[in-house]
């Protein structure tokens, strides 16, 4: 471990007087002053950051650089790579503990940076902003059936849609991230070294580098129409946020509402974004509750063949019998992504979860109208999940769950495939 023998050991909550080379002194008004995340390896010098950049992808970056596909001192060309529309900066960048999880100028590196990386300095983006054409059948055949009105420019005759595609990877202020979810920065840190196989022994050696970049799954956004609107309050501003469920998005698995609700919420995007507002999709990488996808396959089959079958009553106990715990998401560090955008209010909220829907009030997002998804969206196979979590006090919009169903068998049986 390189370890630089000019740094002292410093207090865990201040870095304004940190020893490293390039202080990170995060929450700072502008990008200059708050100074330039470095996850570099090419010169650990340089580096003020726990962890490196890409996410999870910096494993596979590692294995090409063992392999000799990639050479380890690669530095990318970044020319024409900036954002296609200009974004903020919004107070919410600034204010204290507001944004914890992503650095909100992660997409002005090669622009506000430019001098520091033609001089060499190994700067990367963490935010990446482009544009696209997305073709959602679910949308296809809402048009085709006249729900939804081609408009020409958000919404085409075809039934594609123009977005603006964003990309966000995890970059973790700790002090900020330990306030949030309610622990001391030092159990934070312990446990993270703990229980990731002692993965990064600066967690521990390191308390003058305040930010981590974790290998975990990072965020993208869909924006359907003008994102000013967001800052205009006489526009509408409809949102919804999803946690990935691959089986159910990707490959219409139906055990689950997964699917149904992210096509449903790209639908009331795309409605309201046609009004003059703006839509957006928060998709993050939290696959199972974050609990990952084996323990979610294993809950699957424990569901099915428990005593009594598959029913709402038994559906989190399940979950916890195998995962300790019902979910891991952390919801408290989901806004984060809102508040970049300069989010303060969601006219339309696509979401039943109160968890979800706790985390953006508490942090001062107004959410004025709550949104169920349909009945008749709901796959068979996932009426045992919906009755469960709208027994669990999810938002259901009037509708409660007789005890009778709570405890009838309504999932299908694994000989039934
Ligand atoms: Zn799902």
């Amino acid at each position: 471990m390189a370890v630089n023998k000019n740094v002292r050991a410093i207090s865990l909550t201040s870095h304004t007087h940190s020893g490293v080379k390039h202080p990170v002194l995060w929450g700072a008004p502008n990008i200059l002053d708050r100074g330039p995340i470095i996850g570099t390896i090419t010169n650990p010098a340089d580096k003020n950051t726990i962890g490196s950049h890409a996410g999870s992808y910096c494993v596979y970056r590692a294995m090409a650089v063992a392999k000799g596909d990639l050479s380890p001192l690669h530095k990318p060309d970044l020319t024409n790579t900036e954002p296609v529309i200009e974004l903020g900066p919004h107070p919410q960048w600034s204010e204290q503990d507001k944004i914890v999880s992503i650095d909100p100028w992660g997409h002005r590196v090669a622009i506000d940076f430019k001098d520091k990386i033609q001089l060499g300095m190994d700067i990367r983006p963490t935010i990446a902003i482009t544009k696209a054409r997305i073709t959602i059948p679910e949308i296809q055949y809402a048009v085709r059936q006249g729900l939804i009105k081609a408009d020409g420019q958000i919404l085409l005759p075809s039934g594609e849609a123009n977005v603006t595609k964003i990309a966000l990877e995890p970059v973790w202020h700790l002090p900020g991230i330990a306030r949030r979810i309610g622990v001391d920065e030092t159990t934070l840190r312990k446990a993270m070294f703990e229980h990731t196989g002692g993965m990064f022994p600066e967690l521990i050696t390191r308390p003058d580098r305040s930010v981590f970049l974790p290998p975990i799954g990072s965020t993208t956004i869909y924006m359907f129409g003008d994102h000013t609107a967001i800052q205009d309050p006489s526009r509408e501003v409809a949102c919804r946020v999803h946690d990935e469920c691959n089986g159910s998005d990707v490959f219409g698995s139906d055990i689950c509402t997964c699917r149904p609700y992210l096509t449903h919420g790209i639908e009331v995007c795309i409605r309201i974004a046609q009004q003059g507002g703006v839509g957006i999709i928060v998709y993050n990488r939290k696959e199972g509750r974050a609990l990952g996808e084996v323990t979610k396959f294993l809950v699957y089959n424990a569901r099915k063949r428990q005593v009594g079958g598959d029913r709402a009553s038994a559906y989190f106990q399940r979950t916890e019998c195998i995962a300790g715990v019902e979910d891991m998401r952390f919801q408290p560090l989901m806004p984060d992504p809102l508040h970049w955008l300069g989010v303060t209010r969601i006219d339309y909220m696509a979401s039943m979860s109160n968890m979800k829907f706790d985390a953006l009030t508490s942090q001062g997002i107004q959410i004025k109208n709550r949104i169920t998804i349909p009945d008749d969206m709901i796959p068979e196979d996932a009426k045992v999940e919906i009755d469960a979590k709208m027994a669990a006090g999810y938002f259901s919009d009037g509708k409660v769950v007789s005890d009778e169903n709570l405890d009838k068998k309504f999932g299908r049986d694994l000989e039934a495939y």
